[in-house]
């Protein structure tokens, strides 16, 4: 049957679904592949500080290659880490690569903080924050440089386990942000009890907030309700000058987006900070 011979990439997504399809046991297997091999990379995205245009920092992102379906986006194969056991070896490979990196920039003295997301998964583990801990001895770096992400619903899974591991890590002092904040239904007086430092507001009220007066009003608050709390207010997705503009005049304290720089490969990255002559805030 002509139309099965031509299966593209695109059709693995939908095998996604059934945990037994043979498509994504394959998946699984080169995932497995390739983060033993090494061959998944780490992209940066700037955190930029919306009232000096300074350089914060850098949210590290990872990418995969896969050799046949080409690029696969982390919100297709983390998924799947998580359900296979996988995620513990490619939160430490993202958590070295980026702990790294975040050396060699400090070393020609661009002292940025650097941002590493942590996945649901690693919260309920207790031997996380030892693995985080060695990882700073590895790379030599202080743990004031590591911000750890969270998605706020991950922060509330198991939470006396996870409030544990949580404290061991703020005692470190590895910081703590809630990654898209507002997408979960966290109740505030669960998420003051935790050692937070930052807020991200997810980027689906970002976008919209020029257009959307509901979503305006909710990053409004939002950002209200982190100053008062005294976390650094982060807003992801800021893909225009009119929304860098109106998120520092309601007072949010770092933009991230496509309208500052998509994520980038170290290397694409230093030619980008040249190329605009960002400075660094820190
Ligand atoms: P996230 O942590 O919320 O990361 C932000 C996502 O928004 C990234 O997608 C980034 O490329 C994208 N983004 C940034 N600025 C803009 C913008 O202006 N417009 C739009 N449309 N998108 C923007 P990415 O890299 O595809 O990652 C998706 C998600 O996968 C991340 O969301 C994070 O939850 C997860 N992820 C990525 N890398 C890792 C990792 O190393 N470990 C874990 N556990 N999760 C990761
Ligand atoms: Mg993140
Ligand atoms: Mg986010
Ligand atoms: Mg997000």
């Amino acid at each position: 049957y002509q139309a099965k011979e031509h299966r593209t990439g695109v059709e693995v997504y939908a095998h996604e679904r059934d945990p037994y399809s043979p498509r994504r046991l394959a998946m699984m297997n080169d995932l497995r592949g390739a983060i033993e091999a090494a061959a998944l990379d780490v992209h940066y995205q700037p955190l930029v500080d919306l009232l000096t245009g300074g350089i914060r920092g850098l949210e590290a992102l990872v990418r995969w290659e896969h050799p046949r379906h080409g690029p696969i986006s982390p919100d297709e194969f983390i998924p799947l880490a998580e359900q296979t056991g996988l995620i513990l070896p490619l939160t430490e490979a993202v958590l070295r690569a980026a702990l790294q990196q975040c050396r060699a920039w400090h070393a020609r003295n661009a002292r940025v903080v650097m941002a590493v997301n942590v996945s649901a998964r690693s919260l309920l583990d207790v031997d996380f924050p030892d693995l985080v801990e060695r990882l700073l001895h590895e790379s030599r770096m202080p743990a004031e440089v590591l911000t750890l992400e969270i998605t706020e619903t991950a922060m509330l899974l198991d939470s006396l386990r996870t409030k544990e591991i949580l404290e061991r890590l703020s005692g470190m002092g590895v910081k703590l942000a809630i990654d898209d904040f507002g997408t979960g239904f966290s109740s505030l007086a669960r998420l003051k009890n935790l050692p937070v430092d930052e807020l991200k507001i997810d980027r689906s009220f970002v976008s919209n907030m020029m257009v959307n007066a509901d979503d305006r009003a909710i990053v409004q608050s939002t950002i209200d309700l982190g100053r008062n709390l005294g976390l650094l207010v982060v807003a992801e997705g800021v893909e225009d000058e009119e929304t860098m503009r109106r998120l520092a005049t309601l007072g949010c304290h770092v933009g991230q987006g496509y309208w500052f720089s998509r994520p980038l490969a170290a290397a694409d990255l230093e030619r980008w900070f040249r190329h605009t002559g960002a400075y660094l805030a820190v």
